[in-house]
This record gives structure tokens, C-alpha cells and sequence, in this order.
């Protein structure tokens, strides 16, 4: 895993692709939770799930499946007021999909630990990419407080957290930008999704 810092910021840029109205900080909070919470499988740990197993590190609560179905399951308790189907519905799974998903395709970029089951339903194998530049974090607090756990922090704050925080402050620019160049389709999409 990249630090939970990592995914918390890729989970920002997610959010932030939303129009300007359409993200109130409960959007900003649920897109950095679904972003977060795949690492909460080494829960299983402790109850005897091997790493290997279906439902073990890096198993299938990191897969791009169970994003999608926590995304359905965000928007169904969050946005209540959103038609399911609708295209207000769709943008906010599309949104907490991208946050989810991209908890496992970040680890599939590190260089340590097991592979990530990306393709659940369809095969349980575990993968990486072929490009695997992100060091592997230690797992759990203590062995995060070294010396290890520090140059993690420094290498991803230069390598990931930057540009991370870079491209969220290009997506917001972009929407920032779109809305004033198109304020009566902005206005029609949302009296849409009011209906
Ligand atoms: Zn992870």
C-alpha cells in the first residue's frame, strides 16, 4: 500500500471532477473514506485470513468490483434524493468508483507485498503492473513510526503527494472553467436531476 495519505488524495481528485454545487463536503469526506477503506481488510489478519485468501490483503475489497458496489451503496445511502439511473445518480457513482478503484491500482504500482485482485469477479489472481515505481508501506503503526516509514513518507510526498495535489488543482480549474463557459447547461442538469 501506498500511506493512507496517498489514497486520501487520490480520493480529493475524484471528488473535485464534480461541478462546483454538486460537491458539498460530505462528498469530499465519502470519496476519502471509499478511497481509504480497502486497507481495512487487514482486519482479517487477526481472524486467521491468510493474505493469499479471497478475502484477504489486497483481495477483494481492493478489487475495481467491490469499488463499483461501494460506489452504489455511497450514493444510495449519501444522495437519496438522486433518482437511481439518473445522470446526477451515475456522476456521483462514477465519482466514488474512480476514489475506490484507484486504492488498488495504486498498490498494483508498488514493489512489495502480494499482488492485487484486480479482476474479481472474474479471476482471483492477484496482479500488479508492469511499471512499479511506489515503495511498499509497512503495514500497522509501529513499524510505520521508523526510519522506514519516514523515507516512505518523504519519497511520496514528493513523488505522489505533489503531483496528486497538482492534478486537483487542475480538475478544479477545468470545472471551475466549464461552469462559467456553459452556466445554462450547468442549471439544466441540475433542475434535471431535481426531477
Ligand atoms: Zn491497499
Amino acid at each position: 500500500l501506498p500511506t493512507v495519505f496517498t489514497h486520501a488524495i487520490a480520493g480529493c481528485v475524484a471528488a473535485g471532477m464534480l461541478g462546483e454545487r454538486e460537491r458539498p463536503v460530505r462528498v469530499w469526506t465519502a470519496a476519502v473514506a471509499v478511497s481509504v477503506l480497502p486497507d481495512a481488510d487487514v482486519i482479517g489478519f487477526a481472524y486467521g485470513v491468510r493474505y493469499s485468501d479471497f478475502l484477504g490483503h489486497r483481495g477483494f475489497f481492493h478489487s475495481p468490483f467491490f469499488a463499483l458496489l461501494l460506489a452504489i451503496l455511497c450514493v444510495h445511502l449519501l444522495f437519496r434524493d438522486r433518482r437511481p439511473m439518473s445522470r446526477g445518480w451515475w456522476a456521483y457513482v462514477a465519482v466514488f468508483f474512480v476514489a475506490g478503484a484507484s486504492h488498488g491500482l495504486l498498490d498494483a504500482m508498488t514493489d512489495g507485498g502480494l499482488g492485487i485482485a484486480l479482476l474479481i469477479p472474474f479471476d482471483s489472481g492477484r496482479f500488479f503492473f508492469p511499471w512499479t515505481p511506489i515503495p511498499v508501506a509497512p503495514i500497522g503503526l509501529r513499524a510505520f513510526l521508523g526510519e522506514w516509514g519516514l523515507r516512505i513518507l518523504v519519497w511520496e510526498a514528493v513523488y505522489m503527494w505533489a503531483p496528486l495535489l497538482a492534478l486537483l488543482a487542475g480538475v478544479l480549474v477545468v470545472r471551475r472553467r466549464a461552469r462559467s463557459l456553459h452556466p445554462v447547461d450547468d442549471a439544466e442538469v441540475a433542475s434535471h436531476d431535481r426531477s
